[in-house]
């Protein structure tokens, strides 16, 4: 058994959501300062299911969420069959875009598939509640916000992965489960 702290703690959302303490940061897509390129390179790098989109970096404030395949498939066909569309054209996420100076490459609308309304927990509710939420609603994915800001990310793997690390500490949390 772990130490006695870990049953009079509880756990709280921001010890199982990602990134974790030492971490690199979250991969987010900016609303509307990022070129197909920029997303291209992290759809690349990364394996996520899905990517928050923030208004921008230092404000870390919530759009919504972008699903991968979706972005995938969007940026594929905008590639093929949109006029204009290159590797530098920036990438909109907000409701209206700026007008363009006329030499700038196209830009790419993508309101259409973002989830403007992604559920979220602050960092302080306890993992009790998250796994009801989980299961009530049967979410693929949660944000974890402080003061308004995104922090981070709590899949329905982490939290099968939390439930079952709770039932290797504690055999008798099995029973309720
Ligand atoms: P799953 O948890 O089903 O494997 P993902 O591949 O989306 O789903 O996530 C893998 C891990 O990376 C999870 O622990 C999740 O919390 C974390 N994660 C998911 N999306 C992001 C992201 N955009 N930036 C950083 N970490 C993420």
């Amino acid at each position: 058994l772990e130490a006695k702290e870990e049953f009079s703690h509880k756990t709280l959302a921001m010890d199982v959501m990602r990134p974790r303490r030492n971490d690199p940061p979250l991969t987010v897509i900016t609303q509307d300062s990022m070129t197909v390129e920029d997303v291209e390179a992290i759809i690349n790098e990364t394996t996520y299911s899905g990517y928050p989109v923030v208004v921008s970096r230092e404000s870390q404030r919530l759009v919504g969420f972008v699903l991968r395949r979706d972005l995938i498939i969007s940026i594929e066909n905008a590639r093929k069959k949109q006029d204009g569309i290159v590797s530098t054209s920036i990438i909109y996420f907000t409701d209206h875009s700026p007008p363009l100076p006329p030499s700038s490459p196209s830009m790419l609308k993508l309101r259409s598939i973002l989830d403007l309304s992604p559920f979220t927990v602050t960092d302080q509710t306890p993992m009790e509640i998250v796994v009801d939420i989980f299961r009530k609603l049967g979410l693929r994915q949660c944000l974890v916000t402080h003061n308004g800001k995104l922090l981070g990310i709590i899949t329905k793997k982490d939290v099968l992965k939390h439930i079952a690390q709770l039932a290797n500490q504690d055999p008798d949390s099995i029973l309720f489960n």
